[in-house]
């Protein structure tokens, strides 16, 4: 089994998260014993967020590409970056480090792609839903992403960093992210990718009317697969 380098922390409730699937799925494919091999670096995602609220996105990448350098020093043989968001610098995370790294956005595609879905509504950060780095590669990968409408994703987002990425979840938020999952399935959405890895904390297939991929869940599931294949 290959040990999986976690670069989390961004944040720390869905890193915990990460920990616990992986444990979980690694028990149920091998049985007995069994836990995966992890190197775990949590960051503090103050620090993070401070730096996202100022658009300085290139110090941020300078500290994700140190830390991917430093798990693959420590002895990571693939990477994962647990936030959606940050893959918007997974380039520059990647930049002389020589270990495989599994998109998350990717790894999602594929799930989508398993299942013959076409249309799915996107819910995570102003960031990963506005910009093109995260909706680019589903594009690429033949989907057609829908998006909330300005007031969703701002509902959206704020839920994001108010509440979850605080450990913190409400019935009112819950019932408000329902409600804007249904309105993407109104205007057409087949699925609905949770594309934030905290999302997860309040919705899931049995309050989604449309199959649910849940990119934290679908990311462990990739890592995992690589870990105990022959893949290099
Ligand atoms: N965990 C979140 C994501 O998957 C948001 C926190 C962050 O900005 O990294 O996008």
């Amino acid at each position: 089994m290959k040990t999986i380098g976690i670069l989390g922390g961004m944040s720390a409730e869905s890193t915990q998260i990460y920990y616990r699937e992986l444990c979980r799925l690694t028990r149920e494919r091998l049985g007995g014993l069994h836990s995966p091999e992890l190197l775990i670096r949590s960051l503090d995602f103050a620090a993070i967020e401070a730096l996202q609220m100022k658009g300085d996105w290139d110090a941020a990448g300078a500290i994700l590409n140190r830390e991917a350098k430093a798990l693959e020093r420590g002895g990571a043989e693939v990477l994962v970056l647990a936030t959606n968001t940050m893959h918007k610098l997974a380039g520059q995370m990647m930049d002389g480090v020589n270990i495989p790294f599994l998109h998350i956005a990717d790894a999602t595609a594929a799930a989508i792609n398993a299942k013959e879905l076409k249309k799915p509504g996107l819910m995570a950060t102003a960031f990963t839903m506005e910009q093109s780095f995260y909706t680019s590669r589903l594009v690429e990968a033949g989907l057609e992403p829908v998006i909330p409408e300005d007031e969703d994703r701002r509902a959206t987002h704020r839920i994001i960093y108010d509440e979850l990425c605080q450990g913190i979840t409400t019935a009112q938020s819950e019932a408000a992210y329902i409600a804007i999952a249904e309105r993407l399935v109104e205007r057409g959405a087949d699925c609905l990718i949770l594309g934030c890895t905290e999302v997860g904390m309040l919705l899931n297939q049995s309050n989604v009317s449309v199959p649910v991929f849940d990119t934290t869940m679908v990311h462990c599931e990739a890592a995992l697969n690589f870990a105990l294949s022959d893949a290099q």
